[in-house]
């Protein structure tokens, strides 16, 4: 009897190592379809829903003009996309936009699979400096530089700089320095005659009016008594007003404004910019516990400014080109 189950398992075993190894290390390629898709594989951010997953932290995925891009899988990226189908083995990059663990602490799993367990040299990682080296908060094994065995693949990596843009089949990425605590960059991604821009997490308003005077945003408090924005990050608003489609980390309404363009931020960089539909995202737990805040903070930004405003919902996907018809622009 234990010979034959020795026998069952080793035969079982090897059928299905066989099995595996031709459909996730020695797998084909797959067309990347040439429409504009975002997925939103989590819509949390900062630590509360880091460790809740209320919202997930697994960031959102762009599939532009034939080219696949995981933007900054946080924990849950991999659970996140076996949950959704999506298959990571057809990305062509992940971009890590900075060091926090909202950000980065999925991305080892997205590039074994983007790598095709680590057996194949293909795709990119584009991260900032401090993220590759000082900190190595990717793994060397991940980018790339030790290999173990068979075990000899990993990404192309691309340390991001401002203004030095990024090629990947016919899109081009440009890095766009944010102000964050930490080395951040968002992006104007030229797609294919369509720009989408993504914020990252980035303070904005620097100087508000109130009923006692002119203050400034720091690190203490919700902003209560404000009455005009008097001051924001000019770099950010004419970099982003040119954009067609933008995605916006907000975190809140009003809370940590010195870190995040927050939604009364968003909606003055909006006003007179050439945005056509935002996407609003990274939500702070607070705007879905004890109340879902997202559809008002939505509704805030596009009775402001007139720009169709979409709160991100996790695993939530939209046709950017329908989305576009909807609000009459034509591409
Ligand atoms: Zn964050
Ligand atoms: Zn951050």
């Amino acid at each position: 009897m234990p010979e034959n189950l020795d026998r069952l398992l080793r035969e079982n075993t090897s059928q299905a190592v066989k099995e595996h190894f031709w459909r996730y290390r020695k797998r084909d390629e797959i067309t990347i379809p040439k429409g504009y898709r975002i997925r939103f594989m989590g819509t949390g951010g900062n630590p509360e829903a880091t460790f809740t997953q209320t919202p997930r932290t697994a960031g959102f995925v762009l599939e532009v003009a034939g080219m696949c891009m995981y933007v900054d899988p946080g924990p849950g990226a991999v659970v996140r996309a076996h949950e959704m189908d999506f298959d990571l083995g057809s990305l062509d990059a992940v971009f890590v936009s900075h060091g926090h663990l909202d950000h980065y602490g999925g991305a080892e799993g997205v590039v074994e699979a983007m790598c095709w367990a680590m057996y194949t040299r293909r795709g990119y990682l584009l991260a900032p400096s401090n993220v590759l080296e000082a900190e190595q908060l990717v793994s060397q094994y991940h980018q790339g530089a030790l290999s173990y065995g068979g075990y000899k693949g990993g990404p192309e990596v691309i340390s991001l700089q401002q203004h030095k843009p990024i090629k990947i089949k016919n899109v081009v990425i440009n890095p766009v320095l944010a102000y964050h605590s930490v080395m951040n960059f968002g992006f104007v991604m030229e797609a294919g005659g369509l720009t989408i821009g993504y914020t990252s997490d980035t303070s904005y308003i620097s100087k508000y009016s109130t009923p006692d005077g002119i203050k400034k945003v720091g690190p203490t408090g919700p902003i209560m008594d404000l009455v005009d924005i008097v001051e924001v990050r000019r770099d950010i608003k004419e970099t982003f007003s040119k954009v067609d489609v933008l995605v916006a980390n907000v975190t809140t309404h009003n809370v940590w404004a010195h870190r995040h363009i927050t939604t009364l931020g968003l909606a003055h960089l909006l006003q007179d910019s050439k945005v056509k539909l935002c996407f609003l995202t990274h939500f702070n737990h607070s705007c879905v516990k004890p109340t879902d805040l997202r559809p008002l903070m939505a509704k805030y930004v596009e009775d402001v400014t007139g720009v169709k405003t979409v709160s991100a919902y996790d695993g939530a996907e939209h046709d950017l080109e329908a989305l576009l018809l909807g609000v009459g622009v034509k591409k």
